[in-house]
């Protein structure tokens, strides 16, 4: 397999790819599919670390729409992507991947505590650092963990591996004339609310001029594709 482009990337799995086509829940199936591929491109010297998203078993948001205190809401949110964060590991190590999970709210039992220089340390030696719970704050996203974990982990890209396979003008799935766009900038992404990332993240991205490639997770080699830089998806960066 070529080298990849990137040296070091984050990327960003929702947690409804771990939920398959149950669309609720982890389907170890489900993870299997993506896992071998990310093994792949670990081993080809690509340094990587995951975010993992939570929303196949919570969101806090979600919850306070039915009446839920919203931060305690978002807790229950930041410890389903603790488990999801699990679910990962055991099917990158089921792939011979090194891994690490890092949480950002302390669960020593479990997994080791985020810290910087540590993930750092672990990616030098080749592991893959799997960040859980969000960025360890209520009122924020997994979206905007990524961003945050990218920029303090001095990570080239963000990978956003989704269900469509990239930026589009409008809903692909509701509109039959949308057109996929190959970059976008990052104001327009906000100011059309392209539905990329959340705003936080993208003004993240943006303020520190980190691409964000949105690509297709379930077609097969993407992963590895994106990693040697390969015009798939679609790429926000630049503008003003
Ligand atoms: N969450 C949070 N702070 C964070 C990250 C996540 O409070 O820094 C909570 C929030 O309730 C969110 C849930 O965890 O809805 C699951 O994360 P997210 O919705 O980002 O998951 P995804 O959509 O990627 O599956």
């Amino acid at each position: 397999m070529s080298k990849a482009r990137y040296n070091r990337v984050l990327l960003k799995l929702s947690g409804e790819a771990l939920a398959g086509g149950q669309g609720f829940g982890i389907e170890p199936e489900a993870i299997g599919q993506f896992a071998k591929e990310i093994a792949d491109v670990a081993a080809t010297g690509l340094q990587l670390a995951l975010v993992i998203g939570g929303g196949n078993i919570f969101r806090g948001m979600a919850a306070s729409a039915k009446g839920m205190d919203r931060a305690q809401g978002d807790y229950m949110g930041m410890l389903a992507t603790v488990m999801n964060a699990l679910a990962v590991q055991d099917a990158l190590e089921k792939n011979g991947c090194d891994t690490r999970v890092m949480t950002a709210l302390s669960m020593a039992d479990v997994a080791e505590p985020y810290i910087r220089r540590r993930a750092l340390r672990h990616m030098d030696k080749g592991r893959v650092v799997i960040c859980a719970a969000g960025t360890g704050n209520p009122y924020f996203t997994t979206d905007s963990a990524a961003a945050l974990r990218a920029l303090e982990l001095k990570c080239d890209a963000i990978f956003k591996a989704t269900k469509v396979d990239g930026v589009y003008d409008k809903d692909p799935a509701k509109f039959d004339d949308a057109v996929k766009y190959d970059t976008v900038s990052y104001m327009e992404t906000l100011e059309k609310r392209l539905g990329v990332m959340d705003s936080t993240a993208i003004s993240m991205a943006r303020d520190n001029d980190l691409p964000i490639i949105v690509f297709n997770l379930y077609e097969e080699g993407n992963i590895r594709k994106a990693a040697n830089g390969e015009p798939i998806g679609t790429t926000v960066q630049g503008g003003d």
